[in-house]
Order: structure tokens, then C-alpha cells, then sequence
């Protein structure tokens, strides 16, 4: 990296061990106002065929957070029109990096607001909403620094033209920002589509891209169902920039192909991510990577943990432990900073995690089901669904990408522990894996003979950093480039295929 890079510093975030910062903090949290949501458009913007619908805490479903009108797909046209002539790409990367830059000054200075709609809207508690924010704000600064760099070295290349970007609910604001921050740079019109759940979290980081001076033709939201976002991926784009399922993205890469301007896709999936323990391994640092990286975030992520492989020896032995220390977790309101696990994300989500648990009971040798979490009153309102832990005899039930706090554990013997490995990359995947080791071939071993995109070595497996960590995978995990890493945005331009300025 060139000399632009060096005072490149990921951003800090809240200390919240230190009071006066956790005061602060609620005091931003407090005063934070949420506005009501439409999609935001450089045409037409008192766009009419809205349909209302209120957003609920899924904390709590008896609190509205607020109201968000969904769009109409039949108007989608005339939005696809304005960006593809938008006058962005004709602004020097001088100042499309300015932008970004201000963006993300502005997104540290609404913390509060942000993060407040993270925890109600998102259900993440509080130290995910920061490690949301953060992230933000790093993809922010990290594509602007190498839009810079590019532009220096004469290396950028011109834009695609027009870019799709459709987001998760899981990194409502991370996410979001990091597809739509890469294509801005890249000197695309965007329009973003997020995912119906956190449309009002998308509504207010939009309104801080025009607050930095980005024009809105650059950047239109599109709010909506399932329906709109189908009824997008079959206008000409030239870039789609997708993360969700792998189901989704399957549709998404057939429309592709089939478009007459065959668009660039880059998508990012699910996974079966496995980490393996041998008994050389360290056992309080595995309860506690074992924890984090399948239960943080209630398990909504697509790095977490899914299968965890311990050798035979030891499986008792852990197994006990990661039991025992299930019950220390607490489930509940994710605003309360005592709470370890919030709700997952909807009623959908839940009734398919309560249906896959009730399968493994069945199939279980032993489990475990955090029992706090049977307390009806903590339950009732929100949906939440307990973290468990089921031990099983082979992976053969493990066929799909199970997306909560569910963790399966299957023993291994050392001998067979590259069939097991076989087994797990014969399901397709390839996104994060690891194993815990004292024993350097064992882990060269392992990461020889596991598929995935990041590879992580006696830690947790999830938190990837930007420009740290690029993270991706690979095979029904996705395309690559990986998000934050130098070839995302260079992926939204035509350097990597046919134009090259030497
Ligand atoms: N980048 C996130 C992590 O490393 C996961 C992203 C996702 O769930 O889509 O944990």
C-alpha cells in the first residue's frame, strides 16, 4: 500500500466500560429522533403508490419504532433513468473521496441515531450497534483512502455506469454503507435497495450521504418488499452488488446472464462455517471464541459458527464446558447492556430456527438449551429464540446453513478428520473457518483441507476488520472480490476486465 494509507486508522468507537462515555453515550441514544421512512429519489420524490406499514421492535413488538411506506414496483423506471444520468462520474475522485470522507464524519457524529436504530430496528445490542457503526465508518474512509491511492498511481479506471446494491438486515448499516461506499467511489449511480426489515436505518445514513453534499441522483433508495427488489435486478445495470442468501443470489446470477449488458455481480452468501479443536488446544480460549463466534449477533451472521469439530478426546470435556458457560449467557433486550443475545430478526426467522431445533432434538446424542430463556415474561413480546447446542454423531443432518444462535458440535477421530473435512466442503460452501491448535502442522492441516474464504487461527471466527480482514468466500458463499479489500472497488470499475491506461 502507498503512502495514503498510512495514517489510514479504523475507527475507534465507545469504551463502554468507561462511565463517562456509557453516559454520554445514552445521553446521544436518548435524544436521537426517528424519522418515518420513504424511499428517497432524485424524480418524482413525492412519489405516489406508497403502501404504509409500521416497524416494530423485534424486541418488542408492541413498540412501534416508527413507520416506513414502501415503494411500488412499477415506477422503477423512471428512478433507473435519473441515475443512469446522473452527473456523478463526471465529479473528480478528489471529490467523490471528500464526500465519503464527510459522510463518515457525519455517520460518528449521528452515533446516536444510528445506533439507536440498530438496537430498535435491528435488535443488536449495544456493542454490536458500535461495532456496526464502526464498520460504517470504516468502509467509508477505507474506499475513499483507496479511491485516492488509485487515482495517484493512475490506476483508476472509469465506472461501471449504474449499480444495483441490495443489502441484508443483519449489517443494516455496515453493509449497506460498504456496497454503496465502493460503488460511489468506483464513480457509479447507486440505487440501494435494503432489505425490508431495516429500511429506517437505510433512510437516515441516506440522508447523511446528501448531507455530505452527494447529489441524489448519485444515491436513490428504493424501500420495499421482495417484490421490488425482483422487479430491479431486471432492469439494465451494469454492477449488482448483492449480499443475502444463497438461494437469492442463485436468481439474481441467472438474471445476469441472461441480461442482454451481462452486469458484474458480486455476491455474498451464506456458509457451514466449521471450526476445528484438537486436544492441543487451549480450552477457556475455545469456550470463548466457541461463544463468540456462534452467538454473537444471535447467531445472524453469515460468518458464524455452524459446526463445530472437536477430536474425539476432548469433546466430553468441551462439550461440558461450552454447556456450562451457554447458561452464563443472558437473553433479552438488547438495549440493556447486561443482555449477551437479542431477539433474532422476525417471526419468519424464528418459527424456522424453533422448527430446525425440535429436528435436532430429536437427532442430538446430548443438548443443551439455555434455560433462562423459558422465562415466559422475557419471551413473550419479541422474538426471541434460545441459544443451544446440539451434539451430534456425523454431519449428514447438517445439509443447509442454519442462520441463529444454533450451534451443532460433532466429534471427530484424528484419523478421519480429512473425510469430515471433505464431508463439510461437499455442502458447497466456502466463507470462514479456523481451527485451535498448539500445533502448527495440525492447523496447516486443517486449512489445507477446509474450502473457505477467511481462514482464522486460535480466535473466533467472525468481526472481520476492514482492510484488516477482507471478507469473502467463495463457491455457494459468494463471488469475491472481497468486501473490504483492494479488489472490491476496483471490481466496480472496468480495471479488471477490458480497459487498462498505461
Ligand atoms: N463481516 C462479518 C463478519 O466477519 C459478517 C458479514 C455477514 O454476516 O454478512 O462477521
Amino acid at each position: 500500500p502507498s503512502a495514503l494509507f498510512a495514517d489510514r486508522l479504523n475507527s475507534s468507537g465507545f469504551d463502554l466500560a468507561n462511565e463517562l462515555e456509557l453516559d454520554k453515550l445514552e445521553q446521544a441514544l436518548n435524544q436521537a429522533q426517528i424519522a418515518n421512512a420513504r424511499s428517497l429519489l432524485a424524480v418524482n420524490n413525492e412519489a405516489s403508490h406508497l403502501t404504509p406499514h409500521p416497524v416494530r421492535n423485534p424486541a418488542d413488538l408492541n413498540q412501534v419504532v416508527a413507520e416506513v411506506a414502501f415503494f411500488a414496483p412499477e415506477h422503477l423506471e423512471s428512478v433507473f433513468n435519473a441515475a443512469r444520468q446522473s452527473e456523478w462520474q463526471a465529479q473528480s475522485a478528489v471529490q467523490r473521496a471528500q464526500i465519503l470522507r464527510k459522510t463518515a464524519d457525519l455517520y460518528q457524529q449521528h452515533h446516536g441515531l444510528l445506533m439507536k436504530l440498530a438496537v430498535l430496528e435491528a435488535g443488536k445490542t449495544l456493542p454490536n450497534a458500535i461495532a456496526e457503526l464502526r464498520e460504517a465508518v470504516d468502509f467509508l474512509r477505507y474506499y475513499a483512502a483507496q479511491l485516492d491511492d488509485l487515482q495517484q498511481r493512475g490506476k483508476l479506471a472509469p465506472p461501471r455506469g449504474t449499480a444495483l446494491c441490495i443489502s441484508p438486515w443483519n449489517f443494516p448499516l455496515a453493509i449497506f454503507t460498504g456496497q454503496i461506499a465502493a460503488a460511489l467511489a468506483a464513480g457509479n449511480a447507486v440505487i440501494a435497495k435494503p432489505a425490508e426489515q431495516t429500511s429506517l436505518i437505510a433512510y437516515a445514513a441516506v440522508n447523511l450521504f446528501y448531507q455530505a453534499g452527494l447529489p441524489r441522483s448519485a444515491l436513490q433508495l428504493i424501500l420495499g418488499a421482495g417484490d421490488v427488489g425482483a422487479a430491479l435486478v431486471k432492469l439494465p445495470f451494469d454492477a449488482i452488488v448483492f449480499t443475502g442468501s444463497t438461494d437469492v443470489a442463485k436468481l439474481i446470477a441467472e438474471q445476469c446472464a441472461q441480461a442482454e449488458n451481462e452486469p458484474v455481480l458480486i455476491a455474498e452468501t451464506g456458509g457451514q462455517n466449521v471450526l476445528v479443536v484438537d486436544s492441543s488446544a487451549l480450552s477457556e480460549q475455545v469456550v470463548a471464541d466457541v461463544l463468540s463466534s456462534a452467538f454473537d449477533s444471535a447467531g445472524q451472521r453469515c460468518s458464524a459458527l455452524r459446526v463445530l469439530l472437536l477430536q474425539q478426546e476432548v469433546a466430553d470435556k468441551l462439550y461440558t464446558m461450552l454447556a456450562q458457560a451457554l447458561q452464563e449467557l443472558t437473553l433479552g433486550n438488547p438495549a440493556l447492556l447486561a443482555t449477551d443475545i437479542g431477539p433474532v430478526i422476525d417471526e419468519e426467522a424464528k418459527q424456522n430456527l424453533l422448527a430446525h431445533k425440535a429436528k435436532m432434538r430429536g437427532l442430538a446424542r446430548r443438548y443443551i438449551e439455555l434455560e433462562s430463556a423459558d422465562n415466559p415474561e422475557a419471551q413473550a413480546h419479541g422474538h426471541y429464540v434460545a441459544p443451544a447446542i446440539y451434539l451430534l454423531d456425523d454431519l449428514q443432518p447438517l445439509q443447509r446453513e442454519v442462520f441463529g444462535p444454533i450451534l451443532h458440535i460433532v466429534p471427530y477421530h484424528k484419523a478421519q478428520l480429512a473425510q469430515q473435512l471433505q464431508a463439510i466442503n461437499a455442502k458447497g460452501y466456502a466463507l470462514t473457518g479456523g481451527c485451535h491448535s498448539r500445533i502448527r502442522k495440525q492447523i496447516d492441516f486443517v486449512e489445507r483441507h477446509l474450502k473457505c474464504g477467511n481462514f482464522y487461527v486460535n480466535r473466533n471466527i467472525v468481526g472481520a476488520v476492514v482492510g484488516v480482514q477482507p471478507f469473502g468466500g467463495h463457491g455457494l458463499s459468494g463471488t469475491g472480490p472481497k468486501a473490504g479489500g483492494e479488489f472490491y472497488l476496483q471490481r466496480l470499475t472496468r480495471a479488471t476486465d477490458y480497459y487498462s491506461r498505461f
